[in-house]
């Protein structure tokens, strides 16, 4: 069945964003990675140019770590040198005087409010309360006060590619890593089919610059990481499912992203040929999530474990609502929320990379492409983007995990922004 919008139950949504913003103002912001897009019009329909920035920042205020966060990122290649001599310092909260014509982190955040563009985030109401609070200013008490404020602050429009690739795509999974390597699949298939697809280029620098850029590979074509031949270790079932298993680096089982899809696509081959008919994931999905909701674990379990049906992997073992901010502690390597986010000392890593790690702005990187390909998709034949919003089932919509219903950014009749927020917005727009 189709959710319902309207009936998202607030108290709880409410208690998640009070627990998030707590973590907020206690924690700090390590690294930012953005990634920013422009369509190219001169070339071929899809192409865009894109521009990656990884942003170490360091906190000037005293902020909250854990032993094991920062014994996880340094296993995973986290600079904590680079971050102590070289980060760019910020504060937190409301701005401290007029810092408008500084050059600051807290400026290039206003710059992405002057700019007026769409916001793109993944799994992103984290993102979000970190970013206003560490950039911004001090967060509101209320929900309804911070979804008006962003409202404003992103007039075209906020997308969550989490919530976007799982309405749009009939991926079985939706974690970052996951669905960017499913997207570039699929774009690849496109390709070779003649079809309209996603091409992406980047900057090239001078000779000068390089010590500043660190180049990843990141072609159209496959990277295979020999996950076709000779490796015979099994798939970990959790990490397959949501991108997340508890084992981490010690898992016997592979954490491949490669061989999780080859594995899912032959599925859904054996599937189709068996002329099985069967529902669409997307709506078992939502389903599944809601049964979560209401009823108890005993019931999840005899979900989890039924014959029949398609692969509901994503759902049977996706973390329940509560688990949130466990998803940031540091031991999550890959979970969608510790895997990219590097703002809280459970940042960077992820094991499933190996000779790599992490970075803020491939994240971001993946994070465009996944909303590029998706935006692709829906366009189809249709050449007149128009003025509305590029995907409206997902405009201003954020994932909630756990959660059948997004969390909408609007600004209610019954909520009104900041007293923080209006202020500097009024000054934004007046000296943009
Ligand atoms: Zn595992």
């Amino acid at each position: 069945p189709e959710p319902t919008w309207a009936v998202l139950p607030p108290r709880c949504i409410e208690e998640r964003y009070k627990a998030v913003c707590g973590a907020a103002r206690t924690r700090s912001v390590l690294s930012l990675g953005l990634a920013c897009f422009k369509q190219l019009p001169e070339k071929v329909r899809n192409t865009y140019l894109c521009q990656v920035y990884n942003l170490t920042l360091l906190c000037t205020e005293d902020y909250v770590v854990e032993p094991q966060s920062v014994q996880f990122l340094v296993q995973h290649g986290f600079d904590f040198n680079k971050q102590y001599s070289q980060g760019i310092p910020y504060h937190k909260g409301n701005d401290k005087g007029n810092e408008s014509q500084s050059r600051s982190v807290r400026t290039l955040f206003l710059e992405l409010i002057r700019a007026k563009k769409p916001l793109i985030l993944h799994n992103g109401l984290i993102d979000l309360v970190f970013l206003y609070q560490c950039f911004y200013a001090h967060l509101p008490e209320s929900l309804g006060t911070f979804t008006a404020d962003l409202s404003e602050m992103f007039p075209a429009g906020i997308y969550d590619t989490k919530y976007a690739s799982e309405f749009e795509t009939r991926f079985v999974a939706s974690y970052l890593e996951y669905a960017y390597k499913k997207c570039k699949r699929e774009n690849c298939k496109l390709r070779d089919s003649s079809g309209q697809h996603l091409t992406v280029e980047f900057c090239s620098y001078p000779a000068h610059m390089s010590r500043y850029i660190d180049y990843r590979y990141c072609s159209l074509e496959e990277e295979r990481h020999g996950a076709a031949g000779g490796n015979n270790v099994p798939v970990c079932e959790k990490f397959s499912a949501y991108g997340w298993c508890p084992k981490g680096v010690k898992c016997p089982h592979s954490h491949n992203i490669d061989l999780i899809i080859d594995e899912d696509d032959k599925l859904w081959e054996k599937r189709k040929k068996r002329k099985h008919r069967w529902r669409h994931r997307k709506n078992t999905k939502v389903v599944v999530t809601t049964f979560q909701q209401e009823s108890s674990g005993e019931n999840m379990e005899q979900a989890q474990n039924g014959e029949e049906g398609p692969p509901r992997k994503q759902s049977c073992f996706e973390p329940a609502a509560a688990t949130e901010l466990a998803e940031m502690a540091p031991n999550g390597e890959g979970s969608d929320q510790v895997e990219r986010k590097s703002k809280v000392p459970a940042g960077l890593g992820s094991a499933s990379h190996p000779g790599g790690t992490h970075r803020a702005g491939f994240d971001a990187f993946m994070t465009g492409y996944i909303m590029a390909y998706v935006w692709m998709l829906k366009q189809g034949k249709n050449t007149d983007a128009g003025a509305g919003p590029w995907l409206p089932d997902c405009h201003n919509k954020l994932y909630l995990s756990g959660k059948s219903v997004p969390l909408q950014i609007v600004k209610s009749s019954f909520s009104k922004s900041s007293k923080a927020h209006s202020e500097k917005i009024k000054l934004a727009w007046d000296s943009a």
